[in-house]
């Protein structure tokens, strides 16, 4: 059977096209630009071939004219035109493209930069163009012909006259109406902005005769005031050269830092760069930076994160969040890649294969540079830390723990013993004989965590103690498990297995003898606390609170400021009491002689001044004053 073709109602495609394709109406400069930078490279890649020199890519600049009065815009380039055909098949035919054409017809080495390929940028002028004339002379012919469309309706092509060879594009710029403003496209302002935001890096001159002002000739002096006078300026409104293409080598760190510091608008100089071209399953140049300090709003529901995306040196996207994961979105920079293309929206680019792949590439990237950073410039990396170890450490803690295994050797924690930040690989490293866990105690301060009493006893083994002292840290240590076969223990957690055999053995014959007096404090203090008993990792204090189970007292405070008195998460306490202390024999003492209300007031001090040792809020203070003062007098 005969195959039929399909047939495609073209005005309405057309109007599709025109409404449905890009999200902002800005585009259609980007389109018409990039057509022109394609019939530029064109004549300069035939020129080539046909061993004509003399051609510089200065000479070959697109130029941008406004004529307010007449409501026209007009791009022109010295191109490779078109002739009368092609004006009609390329541009008379929806999703015909002739650049791509060109593009398989050159070599692969030739050194063009052609971004066309679906044969639809073109139609976005009428998204702003309530007429588009295409005057244009073919490259090798001295005829010329004139293109001309309201749009849906249909087009005409006539014989016409131009003086050399290449395009004119005029735009007769649509009316205002009540929502839309198509005036703004007439203003220099606002196509100075437009060019320089997608077309910076075209890799021909983008100029426009810009309407300035000056102080008049003689005028402005001490017995004339100053009078001011327009002029016309040609300003090339491109910089051109895409520092990401050029060769590594060629580049200095100022080139990159001031790059940096232009770009995205930041005073300080990045703590460092990583810049990559890579062939293969998605073929790209990448430039990324580190800032050297958080944005004010980094920790904040406002900041944004994500890297420019251009294809070809032209944007596509300013901030396309899927180039990087969350625990990386401090990163600045830019991915290029000829592979994806323009003239796709952004929700089809978002299911991008090769942009999954691109951001897998460069999170590992991201990684190895940090680690770089750490082992070689650890000052520096000591500052970005501070800045964004939080986001690492968050990063670590979410997806229940997916990122853990990439994120964990990034992580720096306070150590009690090197007074110093320290990574969990120098901590393990380092461990003593015989050290079963990765001890970590939490507090608000390292200055509060080193008056723990718990920490005595590790002191006294030497055993090195983590300080967390942010609200996310246990909660990451809890999800990151351990660290190389090595589980993280807190010094808080009851049982924290340090005594020696003769120790427990010890612990286990004082805590029979003095059975009836634990029993005694448990009861005077009630549902406070799970269990009371006799402890051997204290020296010098009298009791502490230790919990058991997966929460700590550090994170019930932390939940608890989340979601106030309502939190529904307790940790379940113990409390520990230290036999070889005077006190301990006071309360014997007053269980033994029956005093059951002293005994109670002096299980209540205890306790209460465990809970504020551990920073935890006390239910009432009053009485609290009251029990110490009764015991006082
Ligand atoms: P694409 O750029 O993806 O090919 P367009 O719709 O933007 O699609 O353009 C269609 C075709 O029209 C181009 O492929 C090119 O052959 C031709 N064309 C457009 N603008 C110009 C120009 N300024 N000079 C020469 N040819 C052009
Ligand atoms: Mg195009």
């Amino acid at each position: 059977m005969a195959k039929k073709q399909f047939k495609a109602e073209s005005k309405r495609l057309l109007d599709l096209m025109i409404n449905s394709i890009y999200t902002h109406k800005e585009i259609f400069l980007r389109e018409l630009i990039s057509n022109a930078s394609d019939a530029t490279d064109k004549l300069y890649y035939n020129a080539m071939q046909n061993g004509e020199t003399g051609f510089n890519r200065d000479d070959l600049a697109i130029v941008l004219t406004i004529d307010k009065e007449n409501r026209r815009l007009t791009l022109s380039d010295k191109g490779c035109g078109m002739t009368r055909d092609e004006l009609e098949s390329n541009l008379g035919t929806i999703a015909r493209s002739g650049s791509l054409a060109f593009k398989q017809g050159v070599e692969s080495t030739a050194d063009v930069d052609i971004i066309g390929q679906f044969g639809v940028g073109f139609y976005a002028a009428f998204m702003v163009a309530s007429t588009v004339e295409v005057l244009s002379r073919a490259e090798g012919s001295d005829e010329a012909f004139l293109w001309k469309s309201n749009g849906a309706d249909g087009y005409t092509v006539e014989p016409a006259a131009r003086a050399e060879r290449g395009t004119d594009i005029i735009l007769t710029i649509k009316e205002n109406t009540e929502t839309e403003n198509y005036d703004e496209y007439l203003e220099q302002y606002r196509i100075q902005g437009i060019v320089k935001k997608y077309s910076d890096y075209i890799r021909y001159p983008i100029r426009m005769e810009m309407t300035k002002s000056r102080v008049k000739e003689g005028t402005g002096t001490e017995d004339t005031p100053a009078e001011y006078e327009d002029y016309q300026e040609l300003e090339t409104l491109n910089s051109m050269i895409p520092i990401w293409k050029k060769a590594k080598n060629e580049l200095t760190d100022d080139d990159y830092n001031h790059f940096y510091k232009t770009k995205f608008f930041d005073y300080e100089d990045p703590l460092c760069h990583i810049h990559t071209s890579t062939e293969g399953a998605a073929t790209y140049n990448a430039l990324l930076f580190v800032p050297a300090r958080a944005p004010f709003d980094y920790y904040t529901k406002d900041f944004e994160k994500g890297l420019q995306l251009y294809s070809n040196g032209v944007l596509i996207m300013d901030k396309c969040a899927d180039l990087l994961p969350d625990h990386f979105s401090f990163v600045r920079g830019l991915v290029d890649s000829a592979d994806l293309s323009l003239n796709i929206s952004r929700e089809m680019l978002q299911h991008d294969r090769r942009l999954k792949v691109i951001a897998g590439s460069l999170e590992k990237k991201i990684k190895s540079e940090l680690q770089n950073l750490l082992k070689n410039r650890r000052e520096d990396y000591e500052a970005f830390f501070k800045s964004f170890g939080r986001q690492l450490k968050y990063g670590a803690y979410v997806d229940y723990g997916a990122h853990k295994e990439l994120l964990m050797d990034l992580l720096l924690y306070h150590s009690s013993t090197e007074n110093k930040l320290v990574t969990l690989e120098e901590y393990v490293s380092r461990m003593k004989e015989g050290q079963k866990h990765i001890y970590y105690a939490t507090g608000e301060t390292v200055a509060k965590i080193e008056l723990l009493p718990q920490l005595e006893m590790l002191r006294d083994k030497g055993y090195e103690v983590l300080c967390l002292t942010e609200d996310i840290d246990e909660f990451c240590i809890k999800m990151m498990h351990g660290y190389k076969d090595m589980d993280f223990k807190s010094i808080a957690d009851n049982d924290l297995d340090l005594e020696t055999d003769e120790e427990k053995e010890q612990i286990k014959k004082l805590s029979e003898e003095n059975q009836p007096v634990l029993d005694a404090v448990k009861e005077a203090l009630g549902d406070k606390v799970s269990k009371v008993q006799l402890t051997g990792r204290l020296k010098s204090h009298p009791c502490c609170l230790t919990t058991k189970g997966g929460v700590s007292l550090e994170m019930e405070k932390v939940l608890a400021a989340q979601n106030g008195e309502s939190s529904p998460v307790h940790a379940e306490r113990v409390l520990e009491l230290n036999a070889g202390h005077a006190i301990f024999e006071k309360v014997k003492a007053l269980q033994a002689a029956g005093e059951g209300e002293k005994l109670k007031a002096f299980a209540d001090v205890l306790y209460t001044q465990a809970l504020l040792i551990e920073g935890m809020p006390i239910d009432d203070p009053v009485a609290y004053a009251n029990e110490v003062c009764s015991l006082l007098v």
